[in-house]
């Protein structure tokens, strides 16, 4: 396949166009469940629970009625979810999207004061959360404007004081006027860095989602005409939190009608009885976990045996894991399809991906513009747009691209520029054939085992110390984790503090991904340009020699 060039200013998708129509998220995503209403559609792989399809439609309409009539939460109203991979994150999720409510989710693992900070921002209303996370969601509850209750998933019965439990408001059966939901809504509120600064609220609509559904299962492309709901199975671990885990995973493979296994803890012994007891065809991973099954001793060929496609995405991956793996498979590139994707939570998420049939010297590609996409390489010297073989900014457009960031102008002017241009701040090239290729980021963003670490949001931590006078962190390359954040620190004159003083800080305020693992470095100063924005380049390199 070969891009057409739209105009000498940009690369078009070789795949060609996609048309969307006015469907809701929902509604696409279980719009064929008729045809396989009886097959499993999620499966907890740590207790067997798990629901048909037509159990879980039905079950989604009736949370959606419960949100709506019980809980009297609005059209339009926020919803936070803390909750892990189970499979009632989807009739939370989609229940609520039916009741025309825009979902945020939160990583269960964060402390109280970043979920706080992540759900006041967003004027959260309704929180739904499993037992093990209820504390944290109370110590949240109190801090919202408007509350209107907890939605405890687990839990049989009501528990008073606002909290609900799951089932007994599915059983309830209540009933509401469910409103008309128009596709360009936003639905969705994940947060993300973007290119600078603390997380922000990326809004997502209907629209947006559900191009990016149809970008990634373009027939020609992904060569899924005739394959849908014939009884493959999806072992899934990356966080449905996370904008790859819920579209560009679970949506995407339950709009096919596979059999979704979820785990709501990684463990290397839990993931390899899974592999064993449910058999998937389908595997969609972070590069981490990709280094797990081809390198750690437990993994055997025998567990992988019924694999035949593999997704790699949300972090950078390199050749070598990618061989590695197929080593210990025992199986070449044309037996098990080795795909990658590339995205942002700012394009729901996915723009490059492998197509189905790629060559195999093409492995380390994050793949090709999926349909509907344009892409430019832009020099971050001189601003032009760059041919073949030279790395630029990756600027990208589509109709999968955000609507903004939640309540921050400022932020989407300078991410999405008036033609529409998603500017990535990542660094890449693409080859004669239009494969494209990440080198590096511009952007501050630190990626831990493919979860995000904005540098700002430790920096303002560390700056709480009052004997600090200056910090900065950038991410340092791990083997395992991909990167890890490193702090550089400036004293105050006279003043004292240990490695550990800096760590234990961020340890009691952050959760586990965002600690300190990469090490602290106290220095007389931050290097700075002239303009005082610091200059983290510089840093990494020091970082790399000061471990
Ligand atoms: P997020 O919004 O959390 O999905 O993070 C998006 C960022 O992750 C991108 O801008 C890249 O820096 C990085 N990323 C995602 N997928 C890939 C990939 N396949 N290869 C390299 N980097 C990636």
């Amino acid at each position: 396949q070969t891009a057409t060039a739209a105009d000498s200013n940009c690369l078009n998708s070789p795949w060609g166009e996609i048309q969307v129509g006015k469907e809701t998220l929902t509604d696409y995503v279980f719009s064929d469940v008729e045809d396989w209403s009886d097959a499993p559609s999620v499966t907890c792989g740590a207790s067997g629970r798990g629901y048909d399809y037509g159990m879980m439609r039905m079950m989604i309409d009736r949370c959606a009625g419960a949100l709506a009539g019980h809980l009297k939460m609005a059209p339009g109203d926020r919803i936070g979810l803390i909750l892990p991979n189970l499979p009632e994150f989807v009739v939370l999720i989609h229940g609520a999207m039916k009741a025309g409510l825009v979902v945020t989710f939160a990583n269960p693992l964060y402390t109280a004061d970043e979920v706080k900070r992540q759900f006041g921002d967003c004027n959260v209303k309704a929180i739904a959360t499993i037992e093990m996370f209820m504390p944290v969601a109370q110590e949240v509850a109190k801090s919202l404007k408007d509350y209107k209750g907890t939605i405890w998933v687990g839990g049989e019965d009501d528990k008073g004081q606002g909290v609900y439990g799951l089932r007994s408001l599915l059983m309830a059966d209540h009933q509401a006027d469910l409103p008309t939901v128009d596709c360009e809504e936003v639905c969705l509120i994940p947060y993300s860095s973007g290119t600078t600064g603390m997380p922000k609220g990326v809004m997502l609509t209907h629209k947006n989602l559900v191009s990016n559904l149809k970008q990634t299962q373009c027939p020609k492309m992904m060569k899924y005409e005739g394959e849908k709901g014939k009884g493959d199975v999806l072992l899934t671990v990356p966080p449905f939190f996370h904008i790859y885990g819920f579209n560009g995973i679970l949506n995407y493979n339950l709009k096919l009608g596979y059999h979704v296994v979820t785990m709501p803890r990684f463990t290397p012994d839990d993931y390899i009885k899974c592999l064993v007891e449910y058999q998937p065809t389908t595997l969609f991973v972070v590069p981490s976990l990709l280094a797990f099954l081809a390198t750690h001793p437990s993994v055997k060929k025998e567990h992988l045996q019924w694999v035949e496609t593999i997704m790699v995405g949300a972090a950078p991956t390199t050749d070598s894991m990618l061989e590695k793996f197929l080593l210990k498979v025992e199986k070449t590139k044309d037996e098990i399809k080795l795909l990658q994707g590339y995205g942002m939570t700012e394009s729901s998420p996915v723009t490059l991906m492998t197509p189905y049939t790629y060559p195999y010297s093409k492995v380390g590609s994050v793949g090709q513009l999926v349909p509907s996409t344009q892409a430019r390489i832009v020099s971050i010297t001189t601003g032009e747009m760059l041919g073949p073989h030279k790395s630029g900014e990756l600027w990208l457009r589509g109709p999968q691209v955000m609507k903004g960031y939640w309540k921050n102008e400022k932020a989407t002017k300078e991410t999405v520029d008036s033609e529409g241009w998603l500017h990535t701040g990542d660094v890449a090239y693409y080859d004669e054939e239009f494969y494209f290729y990440i080198v590096d980021r511009t952007k501050e963003l630190i990626k831990v085992k493919g979860n995000q670490v904005s540098p700002t949001e430790l920096e303002n931590v560390i700056m709480e110390r009052p004997e600090v006078a200056d910090v900065a962190v950038v991410g340092v390359p791990d083997p395992l984790a991909g990167e890890v954040p490193k702090a550089f620190v400036v004293l105050k004159p006279k003043q004292k503090l240990t490695e550990k003083d800096i760590k234990d800080l961020v340890a009691q305020k952050l959760t586990r991904y965002k600690h300190l693992d990469g090490g602290v470095v106290f220095l007389e100063s931050i290097p700075r340009n002239a303009a005082g924005k610091i200059m983290r380049n510089e840093l990494k390199v020091l970082g790399m020699k000061k471990r």
